[in-house]
């Protein structure tokens, strides 16, 4: 029988196992398909309090990491395939394994949908990104595009032309999706220029093998076009990772779990922290700091029932 299982090891989880590492309680950590989450994606993180100089995202995760064995953690590869919540214990089944725990910490985050174009997932990084709060600033005086038309679109669009010298908002259809304050806000900006009725077909890479621009393909006429910007930014929204939870831990329309006064869940013992949950905020602070709070729960909760 496990005290606390926390199910991901992005910021949310690492933080949540730092504290209850530190509070004697022996967490085991999962570690599923993308071992450090979404910050193993960026390259450098600028935004993260206490690193003026900005730290690199897999080195910032593997710092939680060794902070968090320090203090007695446990990490183990696997997938949680099923949940099951109880009146008093809950048990999840890793790779056909069931484990016994008395709390559980969901920090299993969200992944960013992609266009799955060719060479995709190897240009992530390089000149392609689905974070304008991570990576716009690297993108100063130059031409960049936002794939997307909903308000995750409409707000990087808007948030770029800080930086950029020019931000094409390409859209597959003639109407936005976003609400009419994000869309107001884009579409009046000077920088902002929207492509309509394009869908992105491929991506245009230098010799470098970064980003140079996209191929774009007219969706009413099928004619395509090369447009040359130095960034892509994919905005079709995110996917949280939800699926063993769903029917089991509240969640919203979208997936994600519903939390409950804090972190809590519908389930007693049962804690939500980070991307999960949070389809606001989604920066590694703010789900590093839901992992601060679920894990002060888990350990509140475990000392009231002894
Ligand atoms: P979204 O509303 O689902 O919009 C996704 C956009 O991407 C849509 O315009 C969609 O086009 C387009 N898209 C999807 N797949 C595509 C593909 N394969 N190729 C090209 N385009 C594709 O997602 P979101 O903008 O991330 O928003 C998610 C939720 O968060 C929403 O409820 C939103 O209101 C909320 N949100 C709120 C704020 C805020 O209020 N500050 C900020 C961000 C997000 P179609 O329109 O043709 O389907």
């Amino acid at each position: 029988m496990e005290k606390v299982v926390i199910v991901g090891t992005g910021c949310a989880g690492l933080t949540a196992a730092i504290y209850t590492g530190r509070a004697s309680l022996s967490p085991l950590v999962l570690q599923g398909k993308q071992p450090g989450g979404q910050l193993t994606t960026t390259t450098a993180v600028e935004n993260f309090p206490g690193f003026p100089e900005g730290v690199d995202g897999p080195d910032l995760i593997m710092r939680m990491q060794a902070q968090a064995e320090k203090f007695g953690a446990r990490f183990q590869f696997g997938t949680l395939e099923e949940f099951e919540p109880g009146d008093r214990n809950h048990r999840v089944k890793i790779d056909g394994d069931w484990i016994d725990t008395e709390t559980l910490i969901v920090a299993s985050g969200a992944a960013a949908r992609w266009l799955d174009l060719p060479d995709e997932k190897k240009l992530i990084g390089h000149g392609l990104t689905s974070c304008a709060t991570c990576d716009g600033a690297f993108y100063r005086d130059v031409p960049v595009c936002v794939i997307g038309g909903g308000d995750s679109a409409c707000e990087e669009a808007t948030f770029l032309t800080r930086f950029a010298s020019k931000v094409y908002l390409i859209h597959r259809r003639d109407s936005l999706r976003a609400s009419k304050i994000m869309a107001d806000r884009a579409l009046s900006n000077p920088k902002v220029e929207v492509l309509w009725n394009r869908k992105p077909v491929e991506y245009l890479v230098d010799n470098e093998g970064h980003v140079r621009g996209i191929v774009l393909e007219d969706t009413q006429n099928g004619a395509r076009s090369e447009l040359e910007v130095k960034c892509v930014f994919v905005a079709i929204g995110h996917a949280p990772n939800t699926a063993p939870f769903r029917g089991k831990l509240d969640t919203d329309e979208n997936g994600y779990l519903i939390q409950h006064d804090g972190t809590k869940t519908n389930v007693a013992g049962v804690y939500a922290a980070g991307d999960v949950a949070d389809h606001v905020y989604r920066q590694a602070i703010t789900a590093a700091g839901q992992g601060c709070a679920a894990a002060i729960e888990a350990e509140r909760f475990l000392a009231a029932r002894e």
